[in-house]
């Protein structure tokens, strides 16, 4: 595929993006090439809402595929919070640090066998021509009581991934990007892209594939 639109401005996020999807497409475009790029509400209730919404954005406003996920900490004990207000937890334009502490401070006080929790993504592709396909990814994990690592972004210091003694900030970003939620999400993504490219972009971009 030659050209495809990530919908984030998330540096985090289009350093792991650019990383799973290597040798797939040509020339990866982000919300920050563009200056003027729409700011989509995100008042969708699901991860797959918003996620949709923001790729239909994208794609009306760039005339490319776009490709946009919603993503975020889901944890059991709280009821599924901070979901899809993950990026907003501790209030409006928060950053990642306020986000962290308000995560502990809720969880204060919660025994660590009940510290279950997940990150989950939701991947919308939507294209110019009104396709639109959404995709998921799930990993397990635990709340610790301190933040460990300093690599990822987010909540990764307090995600100790499950089936391992390390937070999602201690992995390397290419182990990160074989465990996680999103790139669950990408490789089912892949999958689809190798197998419609030829009916999304036409003949002549299947040489493109699996370069
Ligand atoms: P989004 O940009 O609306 O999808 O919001 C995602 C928010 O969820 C981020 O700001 C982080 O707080 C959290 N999040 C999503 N994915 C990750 C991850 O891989 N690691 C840590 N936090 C994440």
């Amino acid at each position: 595929m030659k050209q495809l639109l990530v919908a984030t401005r998330n540096r985090g996020k289009i350093a792991e993006i650019n990383a799973l999807l290597a040798g797939l497409v040509d020339r990866i475009f982000s919300a920050a090439d563009f200056a003027d790029f729409p700011e989509t509400v995100e008042d969708g209730t699901t991860f797959e809402e918003n996620a949709l919404k923001k790729a239909r954005e994208a794609a009306c406003f760039s005339g490319l595929p776009s490709l946009a996920d919603d993503s975020g900490l889901v944890v059991d004990e709280l009821g599924g919070r901070p979901g899809v207000y993950s990026a907003r937890f501790a209030g409006d334009g928060a950053n990642d640090a306020a986000n962290n502490a308000r995560l502990l401070e809720e969880c204060r006080g919660i025994p660590a066998e009940r510290r279950q929790a997940a990150f989950v993504c939701v991947l919308a592709f939507v294209t110019p021509e009104g396709s639109e396909r959404t995709f998921s990814g799930r990993v397990g994990g635990r709340i610790l009581e301190h933040a460990r690592g300093t690599g990822g972004f987010g909540y990764d210091p307090l995600f100790q991934v499950d089936g391992s003694d390390r937070t999602m900030a201690e992995l390397e970003l290419e182990q990160k990007n074989c465990v996680s939620h999103r790139a669950q999400a990408f490789r089912l993504f892949r999958e689809y892209l190798e197998s419609e490219i030829t009916r999304i972009a036409g003949p002549e971009e299947q040489h493109h594939v699996g370069k």
